[in-house]
């Protein structure tokens, strides 16, 4: 039996401070064949982030270029700044038969659904709005203005939630862990993906 070798492209979505980041690291530890798609992005560097392993960090006119050269699947501007998802990295990995994950906001999960309807979708809740704003406080890595605007940002994106193929509360980390692990898990045997060979 053979498997059909195309990748699954994972986008995850959710506010920020609801713990996309760790989900994706607890993924990648349990199962290696996922991969982390590398955004661009004009924002600055935090501290602890490493260029082109968290982000490839760029100047706005070289956003500017890589628009102008078509190189985003999808690009939009969140909390004031842009981030982009490259193309050509991402169809590559795909046609390799790796599981690409993008970790990006509605807008561009919306983009990214349309021009790949077989893409894995998830939408990841915070517990309460509450619990966010103690998860970007106790984070301490924006501005109280950039915590303010995220803050606002999270009860519009939460809007889009039932865009999404499913949702995840992400309340206690290693449930929710669990359940992504069970979706893509699942998702590897969905037949866009897996068709088996029978002789
Ligand atoms: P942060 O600045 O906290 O790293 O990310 C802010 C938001 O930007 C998050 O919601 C994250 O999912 C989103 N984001 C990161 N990369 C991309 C991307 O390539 N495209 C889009 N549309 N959003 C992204």
């Amino acid at each position: 039996m053979r498997e059909n070798s195309r990748g699954m492209l994972l986008v995850l979505s959710g506010p920020s401070g609801c713990g996309k980041g760790t989900l994706v690291r607890n993924l990648q530890e349990a199962d290696p064949t996922f991969v982390f798609s590398i955004s661009c992005t004009t924002r600055a560097i935090r501290p602890g982030e490493i260029p082109d392993v968290h982000y490839h960090y760029l100047t706005d006119e070289r956003f500017d270029a890589l628009i102008e050269q078509d190189a985003f699947l999808e690009y939009a501007s969140v909390h004031g700044f842009r981030y982009g998802t490259l193309k050509q990295e991402t169809e590559e990995r795909l046609a390799r038969g790796e599981n690409v994950i993008l970790d990006i906001d509605p807008q561009g999960g919306m983009n990214v659904m349309k021009k790949h309807p077989d893409c894995v979708s998830i939408f990841v809740l915070p517990p309460s709005f509450e619990v966010l704003e103690q998860r970007l406080r106790k984070r301490a890595t924006e501005s109280e203005e950039q915590v303010l605007l995220r803050l606002s940002n999270a009860r519009k994106e939460v809007l889009c939630r039932g865009q999404y193929r499913y949702n995840l509360i992400n309340d206690a980390l290693e449930d929710a862990v669990q359940d992504l692990l069970a979706i893509t898990r699942a998702e590897k045997h969905n037949t866009v993906r897996f068709f088996p060979e029978i002789n």
